[in-house]
């Protein structure tokens, strides 16, 4: 038995993540899903929390602590720094981590009857990760399909927008209180540091949207 109108929603408890919940909330019901691998700042997988429990739907961790024993980067490990080397991935990049997180996604999402799958993933604001790509994405569809026998429908509203794009969409759906409860900075501080690549990034989609950040209101 599936359940046509619930989806399962990847929830990191960052912007593109609060948006997907929005828009996957507009479809129906949702289960999201957390990881834990070990993550530098467990303020994330709070931020997930709230923003769960501020929409009203289940929320659950899927434990991957193996992440951080296979792989050496500064999101994992505390004796990493985080830089940004042009030409580069960043330091904190995890190889193979979206891939992860959408394939234990599909399991979970399998085991509750749900076909759809949302991710907040984004190929316009690129940093190298070629497992956020859409190339990607449609091609694990189609293994996942292969693998369970199953009809999955990997959905990743964020693929071709902008971050400015994304802050409008939250706006127009009326969610746009959801970013006080998000989680962005790399350094992990409460409030954002503001100096990190993710804290300039997440300023610039509010400055070019001509639209405060709600969580930068909220200190
Ligand atoms: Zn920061």
């Amino acid at each position: 038995m599936t359940n046509a109108q619930k989806s399962l929603v990847l929830l990191s408890g960052g912007q593109d993540s609060a948006t997907c919940l929005a828009i996957a909330l507009q479809q129906g019901d949702v289960h999201a899903v957390g990881f834990d691998y070990g993550q530098r700042h467990r303020v994330e997988l709070q931020a997930a929390g709230r923003l769960a429990a501020e929409a009203g739907v289940a929320f659950e961790v899927i434990e991957l602590p193996i992440i951080s024993q296979l792989t050496t980067n500064a999101l994992t490990r505390h004796d990493q720094v985080i830089e940004v080397k042009s030409g580069e991935l960043p330091s904190t990049f995890v190889d193979g981590r979206n891939m992860v997180f959408l394939t234990f996604a599909a399991i979970r999402a399998k085991q509750l009857g749900i076909q759809r799958i949302y991710s907040g993933v984004c190929q316009t604001d690129f940093s190298g990760y070629p497992d956020c790509r859409d190339v990607f994405v449609k091609s694990l569809n189609v293994t996942l399909n292969l693998a369970m026998g199953y009809d999955f429908v990997l959905d990743t509203p964020l693929m071709w927008l902008t971050k400015a794009d994304t802050v409008r969409l939250m706006a127009n759906l009326k969610r746009l209180d959801w970013y006080r409860l998000t989680h962005t900075c790399y350094d992990g501080q409460v409030p954002p540091c503001g100096q990190c690549p993710a804290c300039k990034l997440r300023a610039a989609g509010f400055a070019e949207a001509g639209i405060a950040d709600p969580l930068l209101d909220a200190q």
